[in-house]
C-alpha cells in the first residue's frame, strides 16, 4: 500500500495502547513517531528532581516557567530504539515510573507546559509522515491531521495491561494502585481547562479491549484504503 504524506493523530485514554500502536504504525509506514506523553513526563521528572513540585502536587509555577525556557527534552533514535532525552541523559525508564505517573496530570494541566510541548511537537511533526500519540493531538496540536484515531478500552483491561508492562520493567505495583492512578488521570485529563482530553469531531473510534496489535493494524489498513482510496497495488 502506498502510504500518502499525512499526519496521523492517535488520541485517547491512558493505557489504551496508543504508543504501542503508534510505534507499530511508524515502523510499518516508515513514519516518524512522536510520543507527546513522554514530553509531559519529561517535564514532570524534571519538576520532581528539582523540587518544583511538592509531595501534595503543588507546583512552583514561576520556577517552572523559568525552567521551561531552557529545558531540552527531545527524542533520539528511531522506532523501537527511540529514547526520550533530557539534555544528554536518556530518561526513557525514569519517566515511566508510578512516581512520575502520579504527578504528570497536574503538570500537564499547566498552560505554560502545554505550550512548551505543543511547540516542540509542531516543530518535529510539521514535515508530515508522522504519527503522534496523546490526548489533544487531533483537537489542538494538529487539528488538520489527515487521519485521527481515538482509542478507548475497558478501564480494568487498561489497568491490567499497564500493571503487566510495569512489572515487566521490574516495578512492583498493585493492580488497585494502577487502576486508581488510571481513573484519576482519566478524570483530570478530561476535566482540565486547557485542551482537555476530548474526541475530535472527525476522529474514528478504536475500542481495542478485545483486539491484538495485529487486529488493530488490519483495522487501520482498512480505514486507510477507504479514506484515501488506496488499493493494495498503490
Ligand atoms: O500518554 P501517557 O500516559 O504517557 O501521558 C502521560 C500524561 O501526560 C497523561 O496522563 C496526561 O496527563 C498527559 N498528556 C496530555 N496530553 C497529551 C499527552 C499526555 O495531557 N497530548
Amino acid at each position: 500500500m502506498r502510504i500518502p504524506d499525512i499526519i496521523i493523530a492517535v488520541d485517547g485514554y491512558s493505557s489504551t495502547g496508543k504508543s504501542s500502536f503508534a510505534r507499530l504504525i511508524a515502523r510499518e509506514f516508515g513514519f516518524q513517531y512522536l510520543d507527546s506523553g513522554a514530553l509531559y513526563r519529561g517535564v514532570t521528572l524534571f519538576a520532581i528532581e528539582n523540587g518544583l513540585i511538592s509531595p501534595d502536587g503543588t507546583i512552583d509555577i514561576p520556577a517552572m516557567e523559568a525552567a521551561l525556557e531552557t529545558l531540552d527534552i527531545h527524542f533520539e533514535g528511531a522506532g523501537d530504539g527511540s529514547c526520550t532525552f533530557m539534555g544528554d541523559r536518556c530518561v526513557e525508564k525514569d519517566i515511566r515510573t508510578l512516581a512520575v505517573s502520579g504527578k504528570v496530570s497536574p503538570v500537564a494541566a499547566m498552560p505554560q507546559v502545554r505550550e512548551y510541548v505543543d511547540r516542540r511537537l509542531r516543530l518535529l511533526g510539521g514535515k508530515k509522515r508522522a504519527v503522534l500519540d496523546g490526548r489533544d493531538i487531533g483537537t489542538t496540536v494538529f487539528p488538520d491531521a489527515e487521519l485521527k484515531i481515538f482509542m478507548t478500552a475497558d478501564v480494568e483491561v487498561r489497568a491490567m495491561r499497564r500493571m503487566k508492562e510495569m512489572q515487566s520493567k521490574g516495578e512492583n505495583v498493585r493492580f488497585e494502585d494502577v487502576l486508581h492512578n488510571l481513573q484519576e488521570r482519566d478524570y483530570i485529563d478530561s476535566h482540565r481547562e486547557v485542551s482537555p482530553l476530548a474526541m475530535a469531531k472527525d476522529a474514528i473510534v478504536l475500542d481495542n479491549s478485545r483486539m491484538t496489535l495485529d487486529d488493530q493494524m488490519v483495522w487501520l489498513r482498512n480505514i486507510m484504503r477507504k479514506k484515501f482510496n488506496l488499493t493494495d497495488k498503490d
